[in-house]
């Protein structure tokens, strides 16, 4: 097995949507599914990040842009169906070393002609508004006329609508062109595409036909020959700086077009290894793991932008429109993590994506009569709530969606997220400033949004919903409570953190947040005040209030019973990590003996019906020394995709998996947890694999982890910087250019 490629071994009718997803092609400016060039059934969306504007359901989304992939081949004037074609060999691989897709397809046409078709193609990481396709055919056994079209496909509809408004297409003197507005937001979006034909000659003409707008050559073709069509595509949009954007697409693509394929494509490949030497984590032992772990890091990378600070991952990175490109915690605690780690210039993007977005935030909480900034559950480019408020179903019928209203840990997540982000990198401007104003602008949320409970003095949070949708609109969700009050707290500590540093910054602060002593003793006591559930004889966190007098049903038994997510309510059924998820985000605090009882209380109970449930269960599996099961988890997230392990990813890429798989790798296998002032390494590998090397950055320092079966190595490959490492209860200072082994301890967390 090569755990460099992906490799599709055959044309699968009907699973075209999912290899759309596994082969779409992207660099966080645009993605584009990875259809088949011929195909008339896939979806073949384009994407360009940003570029929202309403759906006919008043929800933010993405829309479509025309389909650069198309290519239309034609044997003496029968047209290449891949879908109905007698094809005799088909082989398609994503190389991710490189980031290109190879395709090496043969096909039967009518009258026995056998035609080799060729094709590759990348979205460049050197030049973020490129996209490249080769195509080349050659015929087998037979001499005769050959048409190829290439250029773009109008057509581009999300879910049966066009929202994209076409206001010039034509030709050029070296290819076609198209600009488009988005209907209700009216972003300009502009398309080029250059081309070039080798191999003979051939008669070149301009075509429109229909929705299409291409450049067709047509020529003699001799048997054995190859006769290529390199295809140069630029997009640039009104969000970019600039003046005429049609302009700067059709330059950019006349350019590309002179500098040839192959200077292009070594630039795109060289850029993929800069990536790969920041992140490319090493499995001796377990190919099937190694190629897994390498498709998520691959699939992150390619959705994240590597400048843009307006846009931030959505769920299915830039893979498919479920969730219509909205960011969801998913990015902030399951995907942000391994940037923080390797590439700290993105997730600096990330986290400022979520400071550009807290006004959005700020109108949120407004809008429910509360103070402060509680963020959206699903969030576009404003920061404003953009969940959907109803889905309608195969049979036409409505069905309303409440959670979005309900699910405000997100707030307490962007918050730990925001603050993780700043221990990872040391981003201290990032703490003093934005960090600080998210922190106090969702506590206030937090204390507004705590109520006096009858019972006493202490608060509660009600009708939420924590990460276990299963049961929507509880109280006290202990996720959300426990984070709620850490929210609080951070808010407080950094504010003292920054007084005793920089009093200047502080007064100017306080001052700009109108923030006065009073308030925050106010927010100390709601933080001291508000309730966690705990039961002491459990030993553990009660989910929610009441979440103990449900009916207890065994996760399979109850798939079986319930018909949508709204019959696991009366039922002890919990769909994702939860309390779990609590256990992992502060493992650092909670006994061994409370990860222990949540264990046992909880996990008989979770379905894992949300790819965000298996990799937090492996990290956790991991910290009790349960190796089997971490490792089992681990492949059920590492799987999502790639195995099919997730039923829907024709839908889209599942990003929060991808993350988590490797939070899976670094935070369980390898034991690691970054602290302010060190590192903690614990590392436990799984049977079978010899060795994990895993290049990580913390606050400046560049190091890279070499694990084995009993005793690990750190490389420091910081010119400048310590590197504080702390492996079971021993303290180690690796300088500069330094490196230490250390004898793998146990685990040692407390308890
Ligand atoms: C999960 C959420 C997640 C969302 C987007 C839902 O099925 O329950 O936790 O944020 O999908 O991935």
């Amino acid at each position: 097995m090569d755990d460099w490629r992906v490799v599709q071994g055959r044309f699968e009718r009907e699973r075209v949507g999912h290899w759309g997803s596994i082969f779409t092609v992207a660099n966080g400016y645009f993605g584009s599914r990875g259809v088949d060039e011929e195909c008339l059934s896939g979806d073949p969306s384009t994407y360009v990040a940003g570029s929202f504007t309403e759906d006919d359901m008043g929800v933010d989304t993405l829309p479509n842009t025309p389909n650069w992939l198309v290519v239309e081949l034609e044997v003496e004037g029968d047209r290449f169906d891949i879908e109905k074609a007698e094809l005799l060999e088909y082989r398609r691989e994503y190389d991710l070393r490189e980031g290109v897709v190879y395709r090496d397809l043969k096909f039967r046409g009518p009258g026995g002609k056998v035609v080799r078709v060729r094709s590759e193609r990348f979205v460049s990481q050197d030049d973020y508004h490129l996209g490249v396709l080769r195509y080349c055919v050659s015929p087998v056994n037979f001499s005769g006329r050959m048409t190829l079209r290439t250029g773009f496909d109008c057509d581009a509809r999300f879910r049966g609508v066009n929202y994209l408004e076409i206001v010039g297409k034509g030709g050029f003197e070296d290819g076609v062109f198209v600009h488009s507005e988005t209907t209700e937001s009216r972003i300009g979006i502009a398309e080029a595409a250059a081309t070039a034909f080798s191999g003979g000659e051939a008669e070149k003409r301009i075509v429109e036909s229909g929705a299409k707008i291409l450049v067709e050559y047509s020529f003699e073709a001799e048997k054995g020959r190859e006769y290529g069509l390199d295809k140069f595509v630029s997009i640039f949009t009104s969000r970019d700086e600039g003046g005429d954007i049609t302009e700067q697409a059709r330059a950019g693509a006349v350019r590309a077009r002179e500098k040839g394929y192959d200077s292009l494509k070594s630039a795109h490949i060289s850029r993929w290894g800069e990536l790969w030497k920041e992140c490319d984590i090493k499995i001796e032992g377990d190919s099937p793991a190694q190629l897994a772990i390498r498709f998520c890091m691959f699939h992150l990378i390619s959705a994240s932008h590597p400048d843009d600070d307006r846009v931030s991952l959505g769920a299915k990175l830039l893979s498919g429109d479920f969730y219509r490109h909205h960011v969801f915690w998913d990015t902030d605690l399951f995907m942000l993590p391994f940037f923080s780690a390797t590439l700290p210039g993105r997730a600096s993007n990330m986290a400022m994506y979520r400071y550009r977005t807290l006004d959005g935030a700020r109108r949120k909480a407004a809008k429910s009569g509360h103070k402060g900034a509680c963020y959206a559950w699903e969030s576009s480019d404003t920061g404003d709530e953009v969940s959907p408020e109803k889905w309608i179903d195969d049979d036409g019928v409505e069905h309303l969606i409440t959670c979005w209203k309900q699910e405000i840990h997100s707030t307490c997540d962007v918050a730990m997220a925001m603050w993780e982000y700043y221990v990872t990198t040391g981003d201290r401007p990032f703490l003093f400033e934005k960090c600080f104003e998210i922190l106090v602008e969702t506590a206030r949320f937090w204390v507004s949004r705590a109520e006096q409970d009858e019972n006493g003095d202490l608060l509660s949070i009600r009708g939420v919903t924590g990460p276990d949708e299963n049961h929507q609109d509880v109280d006290n969700s202990a996720y959300t409570n426990y984070l709620a009050k850490w929210n609080i707290l951070k808010a407080l500590e950094v504010a003292q953190i920054i007084k005793d540093e920089e009093t200047g910054l502080y007064e100017k602060m306080m001052k700009r947040l109108r923030l006065s002593g009073e308030e925050m003793q106010g927010m100390r006591r709601a933080a001291e005040a508000i309730k966690v559930p705990y039961d002491e004889e459990k030993g553990t966190f009660i989910q929610f209030d009441g979440f103990e007098d449900l009916k207890p049903v065994g996760p399979k038994e109850a798939v079986e019973r319930v018909a949508d997510e709204r019959g696991y309510q009366p039922l002890q059924v919990v769909k994702q990590a939860d309390v779990i998820m609590l256990m992992y985000l502060f493992r650092e605090r909670f006994s061994r003996a409370v990860m222990k009882a949540s264990w046992d209380y909880y996990v008989p109970k979770t379905a894992h019906n949300s790819s965000l449930s298996a990799c937090t269960h492996s990290i956790v599996a991991s910290i009790l020394g349960m190796r089997k099961e971490a490792y089992r988890y681990f492949k059920m997230s590492a799987e999502a995709d790639l195995g099919a392990v997730r039923p829907d990813t024709e839908h889209g890429l599942h990003g929060a998996a991808m993350g988590g798989t490797w939070k899976a790798v670094v935070f369980g296998f390898a034991g690691v947890i970054f602290l302010e002032e060190k590192v903690k390494v614990d590392p436990s590998l799984p049977e079978g694999w010899e060795r994990l090397q895993i290049p990580l950055k913390w606050r400046g320092a560049s190091f890279v982890l070499d694990i084995g079966k009993s005793s690990f190595r750190v490389i420091n490959n910081s010119r400048v910087t310590n590197l504080y490492i702390e492996s079971g209860t021993t303290e180690y200072v690796v300088g500069p250019q330094g490196r230490e082994t250390i004898k793998a301890a146990r685990r040692s967390l407390t308890g």
